[in-house]
């Protein structure tokens, strides 16, 4: 992918005020992912250095991180690990909370995600203030994973939420 495409990329993310309340700026990926050559070319700078034999498993958080850590596991010919909300996954899971500006939130992992020592390169759509991202980190450890790196299509500067992740290495395409 080009500088103009990385460019091409920021422009076909659309933001959709007030959604899914008032005050958020949703940033909707929906257009980047019925784009095959945006798609392919985000994907491609998702991996960065990685190769196929250098990753074990791709980690996706749910729900459109899946979507993009999917498509980065297949090219890596590496395995793919759902963490998803509490609640949705069928077999013994560890559990992680964060905080959110109102309330909490709560992901899980299969306790047998992982096999002990295995390489995984973390990917979701979007960075924020990092709560997700860090309790995701949590939970790939809590499995027995060697996080590689996080790495996001887009990344809300203003919500610092690299900080949380600090010592990890991070990827971001698209920064606002
Ligand atoms: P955070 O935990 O604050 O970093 O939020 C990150 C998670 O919430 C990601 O899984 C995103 O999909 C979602 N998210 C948070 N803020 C936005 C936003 N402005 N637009 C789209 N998705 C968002």
């Amino acid at each position: 992918m080009t500088i103009a495409s990385l460019n091409e990329l920021e422009q076909s993310i659309r933001n959709v005020p007030d959604f899914p309340k008032p005050g958020i700026q949703f940033k909707d990926i929906t257009p980047v992912l019925a784009d095959s050559r945006l798609f392919a070319g985000c994907i491609d700078l998702l991996l960065g250095d990685h190769q196929p034999g250098t990753v074990d498993a791709v980690a996706g958080i749910d729900a459109r991180g899946f979507i993009f850590a999917a498509a980065a596991a297949l090219k890596l010919q590496a395995g793919f690990i759902p963490i998803r909300k509490k609640g949705k996954l069928p077999f013994k899971t560890h559990e992680q909370s964060y905080d959110l500006e109102y309330g909490s939130n709560t992901i899980a992992i299969h306790v047998d995600a992982i096999k002990p020592g295995a390489r995984v390169l973390l990917i979701d759509d979007l960075l924020a203030t990092g709560g997700t991202a860090k309790a995701a980190v949590d939970l790939l450890q809590k499995a027995g994973g060697k996080i590689l790196e996080a790495a996001f299509l887009v990344e809300l500067g203003f919500l610092a939420g690299r900080a949380k992740l600090a010592g990890l290495p991070l990827r971001s395409l698209v920064t606002f």
